[in-house]
């Protein structure tokens, strides 16, 4: 009996390893073909700057979405495998140009300029052809270069720590700024954050979930608030939900926020219908 239930799940398991292998192939295939079907497109989400208790959208988050057989699929689920086939390296100099030329479309429709910030992986960053990317885009476009933001986690730049002071001090040269996402989650060695130039650095929703809630968090927050004066870099504040989280934020001065509680992700279509883009509240 033992060995029969021992077979059976193997079995079991092989048939799960072999619907996981095919469905891994099955995502590979349907993503190769996504960027020529033209079903990637970009979400953007604001970020709002509080200042004399006056909200107002400064700036936006590039987020990358597939629209595949009517739903959108999120990149949570597809952007791991587009960097294990590379086929991030395509898709994303297609990010980094349509966010360049929305970025464009946007400050000449609205007459003022927009931050637009743009999700860099590791693989990217280690190609040695971002820059060339980064810098025919920007020409192509003629978008304002200190508009464009590149946003790269912790994780990407200790992969390699030298190649991403070399990398990033190029892009710098070019007028753009980097961001530092997730910040406090890996590997917070703040030596890096010393040899980097890095403009800005973006609390991590798992912080902010924390505040009301948990000491450490808060703590946690407080510190990073106090780090980005120290160095005179700026700090954003991402997954914003509730008011509580909010007022603790801008309380303790960090003025820069992203979340729900003000706006999700939308297509370029429904920022412009509901006029996002001149957003203004008042009494925050
Ligand atoms: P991220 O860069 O840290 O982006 C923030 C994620 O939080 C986004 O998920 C956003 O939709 C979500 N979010 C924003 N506000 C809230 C909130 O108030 N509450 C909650 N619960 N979530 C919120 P999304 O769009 O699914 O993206 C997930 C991750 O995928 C991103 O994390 C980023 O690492 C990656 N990603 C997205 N677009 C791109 C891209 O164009 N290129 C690359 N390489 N990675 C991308
Ligand atoms: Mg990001
Ligand atoms: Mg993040
Ligand atoms: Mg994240």
């Amino acid at each position: 009996k033992a060995k029969e239930d021992g077979k059976n799940q193997y079995k079991f398991f092989q048939e799960k390893y072999r619907l996981d292998i095919e469905r891994e192939y099955d995502l590979t295939h349907n993503l190769l073909n996504a960027l020529s079907k033209d079903e990637l497109l970009l979400y953007y989400q604001p970020q709002i700057c509080i200042q004399n208790s006056t909200a107002s959208v400064i700036g936006f988050e590039a987020l990358l979405r597939w629209q595949k057989d009517g739903k959108i699929v999120h990149p949570g689920v597809f952007i791991p495998v587009a960097e294990k086939t590379n086929i991030i390296s395509d898709m994303g100099r297609w990010i980094i140009f349509e966010a360049c030329s929305q970025g464009k479309k946007w400050s000449d429709k609205y007459g003022r300029d927009f931050k637009i910030a743009i999700n860099l992986s590791a693989n990217q960053l280690m190609n040695p052809v971002l820059y060339d990317e980064i810098s025919t885009a920007l020409l192509q476009t003629g978008v304002e270069p200190s508009c464009m933001e590149f946003e790269i986690t912790e994780t990407s730049i200790v992969k390699d720590i030298k190649n991403s002071i070399t990398v990033l001090s190029m892009l710098k040269e070019l007028g753009v700024r980097i961001a530092v996402d997730d910040f406090g989650t890996k590997y917070s060695t703040f030596n890096y954050l010393k040899n980097l130039p890095v403009d800005k650095i973006k609390i991590d929703i798992s912080f902010v979930r924390g505040i009301g809630k948990n000491k450490i968090d808060e703590g946690i927050i407080l510190s990073l608030i106090s780090l980005a004066k120290g160095l005179d870099i700026e700090i954003i504040a991402e997954g914003v939900e509730t008011k509580e989280e909010l007022t603790f934020l801008v309380e303790n001065g960090c003025n820069n926020i992203q979340g729900f509680y003000f706006f999700a992700p939308m297509e370029v279509n429904d920022l412009e219908e509901r006029e996002i883009l001149n957003f203004e509240q008042e009494e925050i």
